[in-house]
């Protein structure tokens, strides 16, 4: 068994289709893959559910906030046709939309044009920051996506908008509602000491979440270990995933992160009793 719990389609701020995702996971030799796009489960809607050599699995990563700070919970195994779910994807697909048009307005007035019509062309349902990026790239107003984030779109960036996420609680509950597993998305990406990082996962798995992920792209081995740790001291399973978005990030593909070690794979994520009933 080979999992990829974690990436992205073009209906979020990934690269390549649905389809995509699950020919390049059948060519890493992934056995499970879930498709996690942030805040939107439309990929599910132009897939089969069922094929014969991979099994796909619901999902869906959400944003969230934590006393101000910016924080991802993956929903696996979710039922998609729940309602609480479903209105949530909803508002926050819309207050993404709002977002982006905010941006659209700091732009004009400091004379681009143009952004709306870009998203015209483009396949997404949840509109991010990344394909501002994109599109400041295009323009040639910045060079590569993290020179526009720096520069434009991140917290002292010139176009920012702040945004207006769920709290943690909320996330973590919704995917509890639609019968999902609750994963706190790659932990050591947030801005957070270790004290910090602690009471965030503590508060986690007050609210109901079960999962952490211990491995994912470009991971080192002493926060693999970190990780472990706090997986174990609030008795969490484990996680792994690529988050993978586009192909031409050499640095990241489909299946491609450390291998859980042998006392954390006791406590892997396909060991939950609601694995096999997907
Ligand atoms: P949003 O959800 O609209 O705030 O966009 C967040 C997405 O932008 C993340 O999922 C990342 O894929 C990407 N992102 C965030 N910060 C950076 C950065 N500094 N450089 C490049 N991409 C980033
Ligand atoms: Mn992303
Ligand atoms: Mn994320
Ligand atoms: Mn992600």
């Amino acid at each position: 068994m080979k999992v990829d719990l974690h990436c992205h389609s073009y209906y979020s701020d990934g690269k390549h289709s649905p389809e995509f995702l699950l020919q390049r996971a059948r060519e890493n030799g992934v056995s499970h893959l879930a498709i996690t796009d942030h805040d939107c489960i439309h990929a599910f809607s132009q897939l089969d559910q069922d094929y014969d050599d991979i099994e796909l699995l619901n999902g869906v990563e959400i944003s969230c906030f934590w006393q101000g700070l910016e924080i991802h919970v993956v929903g696996l195994l979710i039922d998609l046709s729940n309602e609480e779910l479903q209105s949530l994807l909803d508002l926050q697909q819309s207050h993404r939309r709002n977002r982006i048009d905010a941006m659209d307005q700091k732009l004009q007035d400091l004379g681009v044009k143009d952004l709306s019509s870009w998203f015209e062309s483009k396949q997404c349902i949840a509109m991010t920051r990344s394909h501002v990026a994109d599109f400041l790239v295009e323009k040639q107003l910045s060079k590569n996506r993290q020179k526009a984030f720096k520069k434009y779109l991140a917290k002292r960036g010139r176009i920012y908008v702040p945004a207006k996420w769920c709290s943690l609680e909320e996330a973590v509950q919704t995917i509890c509602s639609a019968n999902g597993i609750a994963v706190l998305a790659h932990p050591s990406r947030y801005p957070l000491s270790k004290r910090k990082l602690n009471s965030l996962t503590e508060e986690f798995a007050n609210c109901g979440g079960e999962a952490i992920e211990t491995s994912y792209s470009n991971i080192d081995p002493n926060t693999r270990r970190q990780l472990s740790e706090l997986a174990a001291e609030f008795k969490l399973y484990s996680s792994a995933g690529s988050d993978f978005h586009d192909e031409a990030a050499h640095w990241t593909d489909i299946g491609k992160y450390p291998d859980l070690d042998q006392q954390t794979k006791k406590n892997a994520i396909w060991n939950h009793p609601r694995w096999h009933y997907n």
